[in-house]
């Protein structure tokens, strides 16, 4: 987005979407939404509590029967019809998510489509989703079905407002649940831009239901009874916090944290193909991306590399090339960890502080490359902002030893240009999700995207057909008609 797209513009006052209708907090409680890249107000939205997290759960509630009764390919038909929708409005779509979340209009179209690929897999369901049958004994078979849970619960966070939602609502909808949702208090526009394509593309009310607000919405939601499902997507902290709260009520709970992805660049690798990856890596979205390469393990002399990363992105225009940072807080944060680490003796090899951009007082962030040692929060801590931590070491080994010893484990990549380099290594890295050269390597559907150790709390992975399978419960059928003429006692 050019500097002449900046215009500041209002919206109007984000409410809650229960049971078909646009409501407000039953408090009259609002929060400021504040515009990331003017650091003003530019709406408002519903600060919700308990009432209005159980008034949209009965919604859910109510409309569960009849969802449920509905047959699957109907149940998709409301999903390609989305699909038209989204494609037909994806200019507005991306400025919305451009404007509200301060990222580059072509990362927010990048984004937009990216969720039009998941409700394309939402579509394909009624053709993945048969059950099986086997005759496992004499007269006897087993069946398998999947069936819907009832009333599922999302809880989002900012950086991919339109996205991160559709990671859940195609799988959850077409197999026949019902829905109340939490957008990001900082970017709640998609989520009502959302929940109105839905409307207009067929979707019976109460069937999805948008709850917005902060902790206490959340921590409601993750309280009620009637709620049998619920994912999370966010930092780690509120992810462990939300898990153990969720699985206290018995439903089934996956909740996504943080993420410190480590990139190993070894002497062999492609140096153009390297650079250009890992400043895409960690400056795209201003780094507010769970699979942002936040960190790169140097194996021995990659120094032609890392100048070029250190040019590359030197040349980035804060403004045009990379949006900006989501609010002051934030800010501040990303700011103190450079100067932190610079005191605790890390060589600044870029300095992104203090960035501005004319006509556009919000919140900024040029590229930052460090080279830290491992005991550094700059190395150990999610900074989550357009910062690359560059730790040196001798060996590959010595790599995957630290990469390995890491929290975090979201994502990671090795660049070589050796097939057995890569192969040792994408079989060694500790990752749910591996690259060989790769920047950011987000599997597609119908592939699931997750992680592992504490950048994912629960089992099974959220998109593609894990979906399918986390927000489905199966039941076996065993079946008998009649007595077996050669039935034995083990039959
Ligand atoms: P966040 O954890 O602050 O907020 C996420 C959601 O939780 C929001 O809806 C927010 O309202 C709610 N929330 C915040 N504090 C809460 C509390 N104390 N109790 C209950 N709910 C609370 O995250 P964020 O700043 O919106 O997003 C950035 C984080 O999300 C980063 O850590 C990033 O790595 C992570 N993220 C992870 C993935 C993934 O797939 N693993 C994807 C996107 C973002």
């Amino acid at each position: 987005m050019g500097s002449q797209d900046y215009a500041f513009e209002t919206a109007e006052g984000v409410k809650n979407w229960i049971g078909g209708a646009w409501v407000d907090a039953h408090s009259g409680r609002t929060l400021e939404v504040i515009n990331p890249r003017h650091g003003k107000v530019m709406t408002t939205v519903a600060d919700s509590g308990a009432e209005d997290v159980a008034a949209a759960v009965a919604a859910a509630q109510e409309a569960f029967p009849a969802w449920k009764a509905t047959p699957i390919k109907e149940r998709a038909a409301v999903l390609y019809r989305v699909r038209e929708l989204m494609l037909a409005q994806m200019d507005e779509l991306a400025k919305t998510v451009s404007h509200e979340n301060g990222k580059t209009l072509a990362e927010a179209a990048a984004e937009v489509a990216k969720g039009i690929e998941c409700v394309e897999f939402g579509c394909s369901l009624p053709n993945l989703s048969q059950g099986g049958v086997t005759y496992v004994s004499r007269g006897v078979t087993c069946e398998i079905h999947h069936e819907p849970m009832g009333v599922c619960a999302g809880v989002v966070p900012f950086n991919f407002p339109f996205m991160v939602p559709l990671w859940m609502l195609p799988q959850a909808l077409v197999s026949g649940n019902t829905f109340v949702l939490k957008p990001s208090e900082k970017t709640p526009i998609s989520g009502r831009h959302l929940a109105n394509l839905f409307r207009e593309a067929g979707l019976p009310d109460g069937v999805l239901n948008l709850v917005n607000g902060g902790k206490e919405a959340v921590e409601a939601l993750t309280d009620h009874p009637d709620v049998r499902a619920q994912a999370f997507v966010g930092s780690t902290r509120v992810a462990k916090l939300v898990y153990g709260r969720g699985a206290q009520t018995g439903r089934r709970m996956l909740c996504l944290g943080g993420a410190k992805n480590h990139l190993i660049v070894v002497p062999d690798a492609d140096v153009e193909m390297t650079a250009h990856d890992v400043v895409r890596s960690f400056t795209g979205c201003a780094g507010q991306r769970c699979m942002a390469a936040s960190a790169m393990i140097a194996v021995g002399d990659v120094d032609t590399i890392i100048e070029q990363i250190v040019d590359k992105a030197s040349q980035l225009t804060v403004g045009e090339d990379m949006g900006s940072i989501i609010d002051a807080g934030s800010v501040e944060r990303i700011t103190r960890y450079i100067t932190q680490a610079e005191e605790q003796g890390a060589k600044v090899l870029l300095d992104g502080r203090g960035a501005s951009v004319e006509g556009a007082d919000g919140y900024w962030m040029a590229p930052t490359v460090l080279e830290v040692d491992t005991t550094m929060p700059a190395y150990t801590d999610e900074i989550f902002g357009p910062v690359l931590s560059i730790v040196r070491v001798k060996t590959l080994d010595e790599a995957l030893r630290i990469e390995n010893a890491h929290e975090y484990a979201n994502g990671g990549s090795i660049y070589t240009t050796s097939g057995a380099t890569a192969r040792y290594a994408s079989q060694r890295i500790n990752a749910g999700m591996t690259g060989v050269n790769i920047g950011v390597p987000v599997p597609r559907e119908p592939y699931s995207f997750g992680g592992w150790e504490h950048s994912k709390f629960g089992h099974g992975d959220i998109t593609g057909e894990d979906g399918y399978n986390f927000w489905t419960r199966r039941r076996k059928i065993t079946t008998k008609w009649a007595l077996q003429p050669d039935e034995t006692w083990m039959s």
